[in-house]
């Protein structure tokens, strides 16, 4: 178990679908947190609802949480594997008084709440088995274990980001903490799985707020101390109703997919719904020193992908090459493309200056990185054809003559292709449509200095020869 003094948060997803930015979120968030004071972060896979928890799922929030680079200390607890442990606690409640078998069936209990509708009163379940003596009990019978929890009085939740969050308690029923079948209810397992793994703060989405005012009936009862509570406002689409499918990629899978750097995506999900000052773009040790708390809104935050597109921008522009040429590697092989042989790679990291300066993502590297990953015969599109007369390719053949001795330097090669263009009477931009057709087979690339000192002269003079040389 965790010292005591040590903060401990956690992750705790149902693995029932893709990993949700939410899910993703709510993961930065307490993982900011602990690793920026020494503490632990870890993970739960609440696996309890074997009908909807698949391997696929479990799978698929490990492939996010690596991806978004969010570490996590140990093994990856199953809840369902503790389903032992859990009904034994449930059992210490009644021993100890705070809970009870409740033999009711679940007739009697529909019926017990259509009495109530129809007589106007609450349909809270009272189970009439709370204050029963153990002799009255059947024999064998099955029974649910349900908590006794207070009639009367308030439960308060005191909330990091909510503040003091008050229920009253003849509003809440004695919820059933073990299924007449031996299984624990999600409302259990959750409890005492925090309780053993240490963990001192849940910072989790605010649909779970009514749920902890249930879950401190269990702590309170057990005489356990309760973690620190931090609901988080949800997130909303950029109409403020619920993120759903419509207002874009919902799964955090998807935007690795669409080439948005891990770090980039670190900044944009940590800055939805939490705050620091005006600061928008920020690096992960910036965060690490900046998160708290107290900084988390109480308003749903709303996803802004041009926002996401420019933060990124940001990170791509900042991140030095090798990491760049990591998440290039990383998107290729996510996205099932082929892998960049040794030699492209090469090419691509010496390409990198004149390619991050503006891309919005991984693929828009690619994109104007298309040039150093091309293999001769370079063929032009439609648009770069168009550049590709008669003229022009006895202007390029000349040109290719000139730089035949050139030293190999921007200057030089400068002064080289203004001359060569003046000679014709025209201005360098003129030139510069063939030369990108013949070096890229695009219209628009990087410059054509930038290209010409990345591949280099020979493979230059290459370019420029088969382009003049091919006909119409
Ligand atoms: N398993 C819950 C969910 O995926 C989270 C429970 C919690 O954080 O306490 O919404």
């Amino acid at each position: 178990m965790a010292q005591p003094q040590q903060i401990v948060t956690r992750i705790a997803p149902s693995p029932t679908g893709i990993m949700h930015i939410g899910t993703a979120r709510t993961a930065l968030f307490n993982w900011l947190y602990a690793r920026a004071r020494g503490g632990q972060f870890l993970l739960r896979i609440e696996d309890t609802d074997r009908a909807r928890s698949t391997p696929e799922a479990t799978q698929a929030i490990l492939d996010g949480m690596r991806w978004l680079g969010l570490d996590w200390d140990g093994e990856a607890v199953s809840q369902f594997a503790r389903v032992p442990r859990h009904a034994e606690v449930a059992h210490e409640m009644l021993a100890r008084g705070h809970a009870y078998k409740c033999f009711a069936t679940q007739d009697e209990i529909e019926a017990f709440r259509e009495a109530a509708r129809a007589a106007g009163r609450s349909t809270l379940y009272h189970s009439p088995w709370r204050d029963a003596p153990d002799d009255t009990h059947p024999d064998g019978a099955p029974y649910a274990i349900r908590l006794k929890a207070p009639r009367d009085g308030e439960t308060v939740i005191n909330d990091a980001v909510q503040g003091n969050v008050t229920f009253r308690n003849d509003q809440l029923d004695d919820m059933v903490m073990l299924r007449s079948d031996g299984t624990p209810t999600y409302m259990l397992a959750v409890v005492v799985d925090d309780f053993d793994m240490g963990v001192t703060h849940v910072i989790r989405g605010d649909d779970h707020l009514n749920n902890a005012a249930r879950q401190a009936q269990i702590y309170r009862a057990m005489g356990w101390v309760e973690p620190v509570w931090a609901h988080i406002p949800l997130i909303h689409g950029p109409d403020g109703k619920k993120l759903s499918k419509r207002h874009g990629a919902t799964g955090v899978m998807e935007y690795a997919e669409m080439g948005v750097p891990a770090a980039a995506m670190r900044n944009y999900l940590t800055r939805l719904g939490w705050s620091h000052g005006d600061d928008e773009l920020f690096s992960d040790a910036q965060a690490l020193a900046w998160f708290d708390l107290g900084g988390i809104g109480r308003a749903p935050a709303r996803l802004d992908l041009k926002k996401l597109e420019s933060v990124a921008g940001w990170h791509i522009a900042q991140m030095d090459d090798t990491a760049l040429m990591a998440e290039i590697t990383g998107f290729l092989a996510l996205t099932g493309q082929p892998a960049l042989s040794q030699a492209q790679h090469d090419l691509l990291a010496h390409a990198m200056y004149c390619l991050k300066d503006r891309a919005k993502s991984l693929p828009e590297i690619l994109e104007k990185g298309q040039f150093a990953l091309a293999a001769r015969p370079i063929l032009p599109d439609a648009a770069a054809a168009a550049h590709l007369d008669a003229v022009s390719r006895g202007i390029l053949r000349e040109l290719t003559a000139q730089l035949q001795n050139a030293s190999w330097d921007r200057d030089t090669l400068e002064t080289t292709l203004t001359q060569g263009a003046e000679a014709h009477g025209l201005k360098f931009g003129k030139l510069a449509g063939p030369l990108r057709a013949a070096l890229a087979g695009r219209s628009v690339t990087p410059s054509v200095f930038d290209m010409m000192l990345v591949i280099g002269r020979e493979e230059t003079l290459a370019r420029l020869t088969e382009a003049a040389n091919r006909d119409g």
